[in-house]
């Protein structure tokens, strides 16, 4: 048998927007780098031309993404 028992605490410390913006930025960073990487051509491209593409084409490849 435990000797733990349950204690409800109650109220939980609430997140600060100081604590949580640089893991948002963070975030958002490699939403775009992922995008940059794996999205960035034909139909989903929001540059036109293959110059980023070209760019980051060795990041696709070593990421998986489908290229050619
Ligand atoms: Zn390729």
């Amino acid at each position: 048998m435990s000797d733990t028992t349950f204690t409800p605490e109650g109220i939980s410390a609430p997140i600060l927007v100081r604590e949580i913006l640089p893991w948002v930025i963070f975030a958002a960073l490699a939403l775009l780098a992922i995008y940059f990487v794996g999205a960035e051509e034909g139909a989903t491209s929001i540059i036109p031309g293959m110059y980023v593409h070209e760019f980051v084409h060795d990041g696709r490849h070593l990421l998986g993404f489908p290229c050619h």
